[in-house]
């Protein structure tokens, strides 16, 4: 395959309005493989020409979260608010040529016609009044010091162009409205900041969502109303919930940052963001970002909707555990615990903890909601587990087994296995009847790892510690209901 050297260029253009949306990380990363692949450029670009929405907490959160997901662009980022000049000189330029003119409507002028329109049922575009404005009444309003916004004439026509994954897209001109350029506040808008920034920036290819079909006419029709060479486009399925609606902030978590909170690893977002409307051609499930970089094409970008399937991420997610190497996932717990206040014995006791858990866990977050008895002895006891399994008697039982413990030298699984099985044959008892006790003196649950190599990671002093606590407790409670029940 002949690879287009150096001529690939590619952009992320968030708007830092928001955190970084869970749909934006996808874009990047299909505008990341396509560069990559093509040994082009990928570029970022923060589009925060909205001043009052967009805020530098945004734009740090976005930059991290990019970098998180392990993103990197190839030049320096551009700020879209350090060029206001030259948008404002650009539009000017149109204006020059004829291509433009000046809107002195107010809002409440449009609001009004608008509604006029709708009341005789027709579909509102602006209806071009200024552009029909007499020469005194243009001179009236300049002296009135009106605030005046810049639209762009849109001639009679046809616009098309052959997108990346929808195929040929066609657009009759007349559809679209005198779209605004500058604002009333001199501020630019997106569809003349985007395209004077991908010229600049000499992008090659677009790849963004489909809710931006729209705009692309406009943005075509802009492109040669100055002159340049026209990208290609390419607009990427919507992403939606399991409702099949868009996937939004108040049914599903979008903030990509929600995820490494849940202890999700940057290689399974990518993973499951890649085949959320990418598929390989084989039946290959697997990948990290390295080997997209290969394979990636966008032939198998399928144009229909794509699904959120959590529990699809999560199962990617953990397969990616049990990929990496231990000492990676255990780098990677040691950050995760420490954010989230837990104190880590050593790097050996995490591995022990990592193995014992094994496919257990899905994401970093499991190892604290059901494994937070290995960080810490502040743990309560699952009352089901507790009626189900504590008999009376019991704690006599637990005692001699702490005795037995207590005598145990190494205290290794085997010799732990063999002393319970010996105490339940003297007591003729089943060993269920010291494992499931046992489990819940200790870990406060009735589910998790083995019981004996469990034992084996928490070691001697805890174990014991921990089913003394256990037997105080169960006395205690006998009496306070023999006392009051
Ligand atoms: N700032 C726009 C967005 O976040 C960029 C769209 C584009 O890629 O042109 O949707």
């Amino acid at each position: 395959m002949s690879k287009n050297r150096g001529s690939v260029r590619l952009r992320i253009a968030p708007s830092p309005t928001g955190y970084l949306h869970l749909g934006t990380v996808r874009t990047a990363l299909f505008n990341y493989l396509f560069a990559r692949v093509n040994n082009g450029k990928f570029l970022l670009r923060i589009e925060d020409t909205d001043l009052k929405r967009s805020s530098d907490t945004m734009v740090d959160s976005i930059i991290r979260g990019l970098k998180w997901v392990g993103f990197e662009w190839d030049e320096d980022i551009l700020f879209q608010s350090d060029h206001f000049d030259e948008y404002r000189e650009k539009a000017l330029e149109l204006y020059n040529k004829g291509l433009a003119y000046w809107c002195y409507c107010t809002p409440e002028e449009i609001k009004e016609r608008k509604s006029t329109y709708k009341k005789s049922k027709r579909r509102w575009m602006y209806d071009r009044k200024c552009y029909q404005l007499s020469e005194e009444d243009k001179k009236r309003f300049e002296e009135e010091g009106r605030a005046k916004a810049l639209r762009f004439f849109i001639n009679d026509g046809v616009t098309e162009f052959k997108d990346l994954i929808h195929g040929e897209i066609k657009r009759e001109n007349s559809e679209i409205e005198d779209f605004v350029l500058l604002k009333a506040d001199g501020s630019p808008t997106y569809n003349l900041a985007v395209v004077v920034d991908d010229h600049r920036m000499k992008i090659s290819h677009i790849l963004r969502g489909d809710d931006h079909i729209s705009n692309t006419p406009k943005q075509i029709l802009l492109y040669k109303a100055f002159g340049w060479d026209i990208p290609r486009f390419g607009h990427l399925p919507l992403i939606l919930s399991k409702d099949k609606t868009k996937l939004s902030k108040r049914k599903d978590a979008v903030d990509i940052f929600d995820y490494k909170k849940e202890g999700f690893l940057p290689e399974g977002m990518i993973n499951y963001l890649v085949l959320l409307g990418w598929s390989p051609k084989n039946e290959e499930e697997i990948f990290s970002l390295a080997e997209l970089e290969e394979k990636f094409t966008l032939e198998n970008i399928h144009p229909t909707p794509a699904v959120f399937d959590r529990d699809r991420l999560l199962w990617l997610n953990g397969e990616w555990l049990r990929r990496l190497s231990l000492e990676e996932v255990v780098k990677r717990l040691e950050i995760y615990l420490k954010e989230n206040n837990f104190e880590i014995e050593n790097n050996d006791y995490l591995i022990k903890v990592v193995k014992a858990m094994g496919n257990r866990v899905n994401k970093l977050k499991d190892f604290i909601e059901i494994g937070s008895y290995f960080f810490t002895d502040d743990f309560a006891y699952d009352e089901e587990g507790f009626k189900k399994r504590i008999y009376p008697g019991v704690e006599i039982r637990l005692r001699e087994l702490i005795n037995k413990f207590n005598g145990l030298d190494p205290f290794d699984e085997n010799n732990m296995e063999s002393a319970l099985r010996e105490l339940s044959e003297e007591l003729k008892c089943k060993a269920g009847e010291l494992i499931h006790p046992v489990r819940l003196g200790v870990s406060g649950m009735t589910f998790g790892p083995g019981l004996f190599e469990l034992l084996e990671v928490l070691g001697k002093e805890k174990v014991i510690k921990r089913l003394k606590r256990f037997v105080d407790f169960i006395e205690k409670k006998k009496r306070t209901t023999d006392l009051h029940g």
